[in-house]
């Protein structure tokens, strides 16, 4: 359930001004063996046609704010695990790095959703930060193909970089619609994650609902992963909506 309060406005955090799209109030899926609410943040650089919240690529999204969310997280303490910072692209504001730090002292966990757009604020995020999830698109040098903005794949492997440099808890995945990546572009994603020391990856297949309509209504199967690609890590899953 998402709550919307289309009166509210932006409002600080700690440090900043907050832009949220929407709040599911309890999660099982988005932090994986928690229990946690998801702050979903307006405004997002890239331009990903497999989106899933399109809308809120625009922060002009917004329908609440940082008060939204604290006063609704004063009533979950002790009943949720921890709040995740999803998007749009939680990192493009910031002011979710006082959030997290808000929440923290609060008592919740803090995970973060992110597609790595913005390295140098993941690294300042990263001291209130228990938990990862970030986008792995494309093999680096294809990623302008996903996101549709130039530039965006040495963005991304520098996050990378820096969270495995951090030893932050994290997962990596890779939407797949079979348009935008092959079975080798999946086997080369996978083949460099495991390399690079990424210990958990899911691979995310396509789901038309909720995009801009883009992309032709076609998915993959488990039994579309290259062979011996997924026995490269501790923990892999196959995620079907
Ligand atoms: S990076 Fe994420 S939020 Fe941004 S357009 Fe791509 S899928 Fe959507």
């Amino acid at each position: 359930m998402m709550v919307h309060d289309s009166a509210a406005a932006p409002s600080q955090s700690g440090s900043g001004l907050l832009y949220i799209g929407g709040i599911t109030p309890f999660s099982t899926v988005d932090w994986p063996g928690k229990l946690a609410c998801v702050a979903f943040l307006a405004g997002c650089p890239w331009r990903c046609p497999y989106c899933q919240n399109h809308i809120l690529q625009s922060r002009d999204a917004a329908t609440l704010g940082a008060e939204n969310l604290f006063s609704f997280l004063e009533t979950r303490r002790r009943l949720l695990d921890g709040v995740v910072f999803s998007g749009g692209e939680p990192l493009a504001q910031p002011g979710v790095i006082g959030a997290a730090q808000r929440a923290r002292e609060l008592g919740f966990a803090v995970g973060l959703h992110t597609c790595g757009a913005f390295p140098e604020r993941l690294r300042e995020i990263l001291p209130f930060i228990d938990w990862v999830g970030l986008d792995v698109k494309a093999p680096w040098d294809a990623y302008d193909r996903v996101t549709l903005v130039p530039g965006a794949g040495p963005l991304a492997r520098e996050s990378l970089s820096i969270l495995l440099e951090a030893g932050v808890d994290m997962e990596a995945r890779t939407t797949w619609h079979p348009d935008l990546l092959s079975q080798e572009d999946i086997a080369s994603i996978g083949r460099d994650l495991a390399a690079r020391g990424v210990k958990t990856w899911a691979v995310q297949a396509y789901r038309h609902t909720g995009t801009d309509g883009s992309l032709p209504n076609e998915t993959v199967y488990p039994s579309d992963m290259p062979a011996g690609v997924a026995d490269l890590f501790d923990r892999f899953e196959f995620r079907r909506a």
